[in-house]
């Protein structure tokens, strides 16, 4: 069942978050509903089995894949007395444990704010159990609005904060002459970070987690005498936090300043269709879809073909694509220069060294074209 399928990879994916984040993961629930339920996001059903399963096992945090409104988190808790965490709060979570300059810092906690404000009534409940909930409407709410008023104050400080730091780095940017600048994109652990040590030599951060990158990283490349500025940006991920997308403007202004992005696909991954359409959507948001891209297929060493359903009249079933095979599928015929690669054994890399230079040379041209 393809729905099936989709949800497990669904749930593989906030595993893997959650694992990203440091949590230990005993047990999914999933459930088919035509829309989430406006109170508890679930069913009372389920929500009644989740229940049951966190008190046997002493559980003491549940996550959704979805961010949960203010009242659906307020009324979830209050149902299951546990941490309650949503896709959000998770994703917000993995970005301030990695946060390493003060400036990705600032973008983080303003986006932690922002998120918070409006579900700080959860607060008020707590009192409400502890105290019993009568007689202490008075001074519970003042004190919400005491917390509001620092929150509220605070996230403008951080506003200004950044404001300032993005006017300084575009002033950096600017500064930067008129060399051609490209930027990485692509979905969050397809070997962005592999490919720019690769091609700049340098040791940029790599693991197999989510969001190993925050901070944007500039290097000076050159390939056959031509020299341009190669950026490596975050990850995008499905259901990024819009609070994340706005506070992060100025490692996104990267990528919109960029002229020619590089698009980066794991291709052994099940769902790389839709990460490529998550990072367009993402692209789209920013104002950046009308760029110059190229498609890079990454982990070719790591795809293997597995039929989807019945209909599925694919040819090839073998695990080893040549480059032939890949030429021949939709990916080759798109309106992008597209290049297989695997960023792990090489293959293909002098491919992709070639159409980066071919791409970069067009746009330097067209910028300097006194210069041979
Ligand atoms: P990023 O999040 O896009 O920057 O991804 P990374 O560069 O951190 O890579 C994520 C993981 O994929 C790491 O464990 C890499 O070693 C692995 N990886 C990157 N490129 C390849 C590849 O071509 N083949 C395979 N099998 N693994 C790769």
């Amino acid at each position: 069942n393809q729905d099936e399928g989709k949800l497990n990879e669904y749930m593989d994916e906030l595993e893997f978050l959650a694992h990203t984040a440091g949590a230990e993961v005993f047990k999914r629930f999933t459930q088919k509903l035509d829309q989430p339920n406006s109170r508890t996001f679930v069913g009372r059903g389920k929500l009644e089995e989740i229940n049951m399963y966190a008190k046997e096992n002493e559980i003491d945090t549940i996550i959704f894949d979805d961010e949960l409104t203010p009242s659906q988190l307020k009324n979830i808790e209050k149902e299951l007395d546990r941490k309650i965490i949503d896709r959000t709060n998770l994703i917000l979570d993995i970005f301030a444990q990695r946060a390493e300059t003060s400036y990705a810092r600032t973008q983080v906690e303003l986006a932690q704010y922002e998120y918070l404000l409006p579900r700080l009534t959860r607060m008020w409940t707590h009192l409400e159990r502890q105290k019993g909930g009568i007689g202490l409407r008075g001074p519970g709410e003042t004190e919400i609005e005491t917390d509001r008023r620092i929150i509220r104050d605070r996230i403008s400080l951080l506003k200004e904060k950044l404001k300032s730091i993005d006017k300084q780095m575009s002033t950096q940017r600017n500064n930067r002459g008129k060399l051609v600048r490209v930027a990485w994109v692509g979905y969050t652990n397809v070997g962005k970070s592999t490919l720019m040590n690769v091609l700049s030599k340098s040791d940029v951060f790599a693991e197999n987690k989510l969001f190993a990158t925050l901070d944007t990283t500039v290097r000076k490349v050159v390939i056959g005498n031509l020299p341009f500025l190669l950026t490596d940006t975050v990850g995008f991920i499905r259901k990024l936090p819009t609070q994340l997308v706005e506070s992060f403007k100025s490692t996104l202004d990267e990528v919109r300043e960029s002229d020619l992005l590089i698009h980066v696909v794991d291709i052994s991954h099940p769902s790389f269709e839709d990460h490529i359409h998550s990072v367009n959507t993402i692209l789209a948001e920013i104002g950046a879809a009308d760029k110059p891209m190229i498609m890079v297929f990454n982990k070719i060493d790591n795809f293997s073909y597995e039929r989807k359903d019945e209909d599925d009249l694919t040819p090839i079933t073998k695990r080893n694509y040549s480059l032939e095979d890949w030429k021949k599928t939709w990916m080759a015929k798109s309106k992008y220069p597209s290049v297989f690669i695997s960023a792990l054994t090489k293959e293909n890399y002098e491919e992709l060294k070639k159409i980066i230079y071919n791409q970069v040379k067009d746009i330097h041209t067209q910028r300097f074209p006194y210069n041979d």
